[in-house]
C-alpha cells in the first residue's frame, strides 16, 4: 500500500518527525535531497515502522496516497521555495503541502495563495520542542484551510505530545496563523528566558549565592507556580560543573547570547501591528547587546554605585521576593505576547482562539509550564478579554506580588544590576493602570512643533493652538 504521509528534508527535525509517524503507525514516505541521508534513516530507524525510501521527489510523490499530505522540513527561506517549486508539478488537485519549518508568516501568506491558485493546499505549521519534541511529541501549531486540517490534523494529533489526554495540536487558523503563532511562541519564549536570566543574576550579583545554590531555588521554584520545562532545565545548567576545570558551567561561558531571529520578528511585527510587546523587546536587545563586544570592554569604566551586595537581613527574604517579581514579569510577559496574536488575528481576520493557542502550549514546546493552564481558563472564561491582566487569577497574582516586585525593581537600580525585563515589565504595568499618562504633554509638544492637532478632553474634534499668539483661542481642524 501506498504511504500516508510524506517527509522530504530529513536533517534532525524531519528525521524525527518521520520516525514519530512511523512509531505511531503511519506508512512514510522518506525523501531528502542527499540520498544519504535516506538511507541512513532506513538503515538506522527502519525497524521502528514503514518507511519508503524514495531517491527523487518524483519517487516521493509516486508513493504517497491521494490525497497526498506532505511535509516539508528543509531550511527555512528560499530553501523551502525551491522545493515547493519542485514539488508542484508533481502534485494533484486536492494534496496537501505542509511546511513545518521556521517560515516567517508573510511567506506562508504567499505560498499558500499561490498554491490555493493551484488547487492545492499548503499548511505553514509551527513545529516545536527541537530535536526531541519532533520525536517523541512537538507542539504543533498548523495554519492553512479548514479542508487541509480534516485530511491532516487526525496525523498531527496523533504525533503531538499529550495533555491531560489532550492534543499539543490545533487548526490555528488561515494561511499565515500557524507560523504567526509559532513566531510569538518563539517571542514569548526569548521574554521567558532573559526574565529568568535575570532573576538568576540577582541572586547571584545581589543576593551573592553561588550557581549550585541558585540551582537549588530553582528547583524548589519548579515546585510550585513557576513550574515550567524552562526553570527545570535552568536549575540543571546551574549545577551543572565544567569537567575541564571544575568550575561552575556558566562561569566558563562566554556571555554572548545568540540568536536565529524569530524573536527579532515578533518584535519587527508587533512594532508594525502598534502592540506594545516590551518584555520581547527588551529580550532580544537584551541578547543583541550582550554580543556587542567592544561597547561592552570600552565602557568597562563606566561608574558604577558604591554599595553592590544586599545586607544579610535584606538578602534573608530576597530570594522570594525574586520569585515574585519573577512571576508577575512572566504574567506581563505572556498577556503581551497574547495581545500581538489577538492583534495579529485581527490584522488578517484568522480568528485564532488565544485560550486554544495557551492549550497547546502546555506539552512539547519550550515554553510548557503549569502557568498556561492558568491562560487557558482566563480565555475560557473570556475570548475577547482585552488584557490577561483582567483575569482575576492573575489580578490577585500580581496584587500579591506587587510589593516584592518593587522591592527587586529598585534594589536592582540601587545595587546597579541590570533588569531590563523586570522594570519594563513594571513600568507596562503602572503604565496601564494609570490614569492619566503624560501622553497629553506629547500631544502638546507635537501640536508646537509640527501642528499635528491634538483631542481634548472636553469637546469632540480636533484642534491646534497658535502657539505664536498665546491669547488666541485654538482652531478646530
Ligand atoms: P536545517 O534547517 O539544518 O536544514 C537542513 C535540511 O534542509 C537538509 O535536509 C537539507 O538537505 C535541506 N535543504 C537545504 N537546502 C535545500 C535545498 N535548496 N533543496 C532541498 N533541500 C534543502 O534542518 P533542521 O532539521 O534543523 O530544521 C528544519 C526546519 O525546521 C528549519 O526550517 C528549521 O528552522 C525548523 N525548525 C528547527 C528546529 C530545531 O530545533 N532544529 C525546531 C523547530 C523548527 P541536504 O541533506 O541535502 O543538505
Amino acid at each position: 500500500p501506498l504511504a500516508q504521509i510524506g517527509v522530504t528534508g530529513l536533517a534532525v527535525m524531519g528525521r524525527n518527525l518521520a520516525r514519530n509517524f512511523a512509531r505511531h503507525g503511519y506508512r512514510v514516505a522518506v525523501h531528502n535531497r542527499t540520498e544519504a541521508r535516506t538511507r541512513a534513516l532506513v538503515d538506522e530507524f527502519g525497524g521502528e515502522g514503514d518507511f519508503t525510501a524514495t531517491a527523487s521527489l518524483e519517487e516521493f510523490t509516486a508513493a504517497l496516497e491521494r490525497p497526498r499530505r506532505l511535509v516539508i522540513m528543509v531550511k527555512a527561506g528560499q530553501p523551502t521555495d525551491d522545493v515547493i517549486d519542485e514539488l508542484v508539478p508533481l502534485l494533484d488537485e486536492g494534496d496537501v503541502v505542509v511546511d513545518g519549518g521556521n517560515a516567517h508568516f508573510l511567506d506562508t501568506r504567499r505560498r499558500e495563495q499561490a498554491l490555493r491558485e493551484r488547487g492545492l493546499h499548503f499548511v505553514g505549521s509551527g513545529v516545536s520542542g527541537g530535536e526531541q519534541g519532533a520525536l517523541e511529541g512537538p507542539s504543533i501549531m498548523p495554519g492553512g484551510s479548514e479542508e487541509s486540517y480534516r485530511v491532516l490534523g487526525p496525523l498531527l494529533e496523533d504525533i503531538a505530545a499529550q495533555v491531560d489526554g489532550r492534543p499539543c495540536c490545533t487548526h490555528v487558523g488561515p494561511d499565515g496563523a500557524g507560523h504567526f503563532v509559532k513566531m510569538v511562541h518563539n517571542g514569548i519564549e526569548y521574554a521567558d528566558m532573559q526574565l529568568i536570566a535575570e532573576a538568576y543574576d540577582l541572586l547571584r550579583h545581589a543576593g551573592g549565592l553561588q550557581p549550585p545554590e541558585i540551582a537549588a531555588v530553582f528547583r524548589e521554584w519548579n515546585g510550585g507556580r513557576l513550574e515550567s520545562y524552562l526553570i527545570g532545565i535552568t536549575a540543571d545548567v546551574l549545577a551543572h560543573t565544567d569537567a575541564a576545570t571544575g568550575r561552575p558551567f556558566v562561569d566558563v561561558v562566554l556571555d554572548r547570547a545568540e540568536q536565529k531571529g524569530t524573536g527579532r520578528w515578533t518584535v519587527q511585527t508587533a512594532l508594525e501591528l502598534g502592540v506594545p510587546v516590551s518584555g520581547i523587546a527588551e529580550a532580544v536587545f537584551a541578547r543583541s547587546l550582550s554580543g556587542h563586544a567592544e561597547l561592552r570592554k570600552a565602557s568597562a569604566g563606566l561608574p558604577g554605585p558604591t554599595e553592590t551586595w544586599l545586607d544579610s537581613a535584606a538578602s534573608d527574604r530576597f530570594a522570594e521576593d525574586v520569585e515574585q517579581a519573577l512571576y508577575a514579569s512572566k504574567i506581563v510577559a505572556y498577556a503581551q505576547g497574547f495581545q500581538q496574536i489577538q492583534a495579529g488575528s485581527d490584522e488578517y481576520g484568522w480568528r485564532i482562539d488565544p485560550g486554544a493557542m495557551a492549550t497547546i502550549w502546555r506539552g512539547g514546546c519550550i515554553i510548557r509550564a503549569r502557568f498556561l493552564d492558568r491562560i487557558r481558563a482566563a480565555y475560557e472564561g473570556d475570548r475577547e478579554r482585552p488584557s490577561l491582566l483582567t483575569d482575576e487569577h492573575f489580578l490577585q497574582a500580581l496584587a500579591g506580588a506587587q510589593s516584592a516586585w518593587r522591592r527587586v525593581v529598585s534594589t536592582a537600580a540601587q545595587l546597579g544590576v541590570p533588569t531590563p525585563g523586570f522594570a519594563t515589565a513594571l513600568a507596562y504595568y503602572d503604565s496601564l493602570r494609570a490614569r492619566v499618562l503624560p501622553a497629553a504633554l506629547i500631544q502638546g509638544q507635537r501640536d508646537f512643533f509640527g501642528a499635528h492637532t491634538y483631542r481634548r478632553i472636553d469637546r469632540d474634534g480636533s484642534f491646534h493652538t497658535r502657539w505664536e499668539e498665546p491669547g488666541r483661542p485654538e482652531e478646530e481642524r
